[in-house]
């Protein structure tokens, strides 16, 4: 584990159960009171996926990474909350009490706390750092890891981004993930790129790299991943056998429907999905992207949108001048990040609030210090 939660009291802190039978709005008014009595000491951070009662009562919202770095710049805080999911949390940690916000500090860390420690995040866990360092060793054994550079997606654990860190490799985002491919190319023949195969396969095909050269390693085959050594040897970018379970759930035939019912019907899509959605999308970027695209639309634009359900109704309450739908027939959401709900937001507030935080996140100092090295590289790169 790179990561542990603590409760430090020095009297037992409230229990979570309470607040599970209280109304919305007590809740509400209770989340309130806490932000009112801390002030900017305290920084609630709403991720963009998050449903709209979490949103009104967030300081700041945003993607994963955007929220880490502003939590981190904010020199007020003495806690964030973060209602997003675990690697969120995670980073937040490792940027907001590294060596040099400490000492600017004079010491004094800032408590990172996630109000659900079941709030993970399906692709993160889907590429475990054992997995990956026994599949470094077994790559090692047909092709020169040397010159291979190891590439983790944002949404990944702690220590996926330290192994990175050790090995010469990188973090992305969906924004810039051409840009991080693009120098790791400038220093070696190869990456491996983890955990999310469908942002590493659309970024690689739009750079030109064919499909041929994109061999998938599954963590779970029995040797070199499920492929054999020709496909490994004459790779440019292995893949990772993991996915979001939100976006792999876009289809072509929900693109092909949506064409067929609104002609003229724009689609945008995430990254994350696959292959064949990402193709026939008009747009495909990150969450910033998407938002963006809209908001610079002009009235009666028609969109179809493949991205996380909550975060397309509110682009759809908030451009009402704007025709746009949620891509999929089923409801896609994060099902994880949904469990930050009121109840566990006020239930840590009122912890911390009383000066016995719980659901603390402090990442391992050694993990820490190896994450930040790959979140460095990653900003040098243009
Ligand atoms: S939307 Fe997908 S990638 Fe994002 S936190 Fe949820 S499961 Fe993870």
């Amino acid at each position: 584990m790179s990561t542990h939660a603590s409760t430090t009291a020095d009297s037992p802190a409230y229990e979570l159960a309470p607040y599970k039978s209280l109304s919305n709005e007590t809740l509400h008014a209770r989340i309130q009171a806490v932000r009112e009595q801390m002030g900017p000491e305290l920084l609630i951070l709403g991720h963009h996926y998050q449903q709209d009662e979490v949103i009104a009562l967030s300081d700041l919202r945003g993607d994963s990474y955007q929220l880490s770095q502003l939590a981190a710049a904010n020199t007020e805080c003495r806690a964030i909350v973060f209602c997003g999911v675990h690697f969120m949390a995670e980073t937040a940690d490792i940027l907001a009490n590294r060596a040099e916000a400490l000492a600017a500090r004079d010491g004094r860390r800032v408590d990172v706390i996630l109000p659900d420690l079941a709030a993970g995040c399906s692709m993160a866990d889907m590429a475990e750092i054992d997995q990956v360092e026994a599949a470094w060793e077994e790559l090692g054994e047909v092709i020169d890891t040397a010159q291979v550079t190891p590439v983790t997606y944002i949404n990944s654990a702690a220590s996926l981004k330290a192994f990175c860190g050790r090995h010469g490799g990188i973090v992305c985002t969906s924004s810039n993930a051409a840009a991080v491919l693009k120098w790791a190319f400038a220093r070696r023949e190869r990456v491996l790129f983890f955990p999310d195969q469908h942002l590493g396969r659309n970024t690689s095909l739009a750079m030109g790299i064919p499909i041929e050269q994109m061999p998938v390693w599954d963590p779970l085959a029995d040797e070199l991943g499920g492929n054999d050594e020709a496909a490994l040897t004459d790779s440019k970018v292995i893949l990772w056998k993991g996915h979001c379970s939100v976006h792999q759930m876009f289809t072509a035939a929900h693109v092909e429907q949506f064409r067929e019912r609104h002609p003229g019907i724009k689609i945008l899509v995430h990254p994350e999905c696959p292959r064949e959605v990402n193709d026939l999308a008009d747009v495909s970027g990150s969450t910033g992207k998407i938002i963006e695209t809209v908001k610079a639309s002009p009235p009666g634009t028609q969109w179809a949108i493949g991205t996380e359900l909550h975060l397309v109704n509110r682009l759809k309450a908030e451009h009402p001048e704007q025709e746009i739908h949620f891509l999929s027939p089923v409801v896609c959401m994060c099902a994880t990040m949904y469990r930050i709900d009121l109840a566990h937001l006020c239930w840590s507030l009122e912890n911390l609030a009383v000066g016995r935080p719980v659901n603390l996140i402090q990442v391992d100092p050694e993990i820490a210090q190896w994450s930040l090295v790959t979140l460095e590289r990653m900003l040098e790169v243009k």
